[in-house]
């Protein structure tokens, strides 16, 4: 169990750093050209847009159904554009921010019989610090692991068991050898 819980952390970790990596490369390119990323279904759509170092996540759910030809995946860039601005054009219009601090933002859609939704909005560092987290962890462990006295596997203090790791179950190759 042990074992399996340090193969999901490795796992973890990989697929954080991809994250964090493709994070970082959006954040840069949408200065350059804003990335819409939109899917439609039958009555909701969602869509992700990257402009000028922020994120935001929408999802709307439309009072009748979407034209048949908007359906599906759609992929878009434009100029970028604040996120804030463009919602702030729309507030009071068809929509509220309910909250907004330090670069997150909350925020709702709504018009009477045509659709409501809601929009996150977050900055690109945010992600990509959280997205950092694991793979941190990850390298502060393999600089523990590869210290003498722990485990090579986990990263366990050995000294007070050195022939077999309580953490992960392993058996150091040095115990091994002993036998
Ligand atoms: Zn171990």
């Amino acid at each position: 169990m042990k074992r399996f819980r340090t193969r999901l952390f490795n796992g973890l970790a990989l697929w954080s750093l991809l994250l964090c990596i493709a994070t970082i490369f959006l954040w840069i390119t949408s200065y350059f050209s804003q990335l819409d990323i939109n899917w439609a279904g039958n009555s909701v759509s969602w869509e992700l847009v990257i402009s000028r170092g922020e994120m935001s996540f929408s999802r709307v759910k439309w009072a009748s159904p979407i034209p048949t030809n908007n359906l599906g995946w759609n992929l878009s860039g434009v100029a970028p554009r604040s996120l804030p601005d463009q919602l702030q054009s729309l507030t009071g219009v068809i929509g509220h921010f309910r909250f907004r601090a330090f670069g997150f933002a909350f925020f709702t859609l709504h018009r009477l019989t045509v659709f409501n939704g809601r929009q996150f909005l977050w900055p690109c560092w945010a992600l990509a610090l959280l997205a950092a987290l694991t793979p941190v962890v990850w390298m502060i462990r393999k600089r523990q692991r590869s210290k003498p006295g722990h485990c090579m596997v986990c990263g366990y203090d050995l000294r007070a068991t050195p022939d077999r790791c309580p953490e992960c179950g392993s058996v150091p190759a040095t115990a091994n050898n002993s036998k």
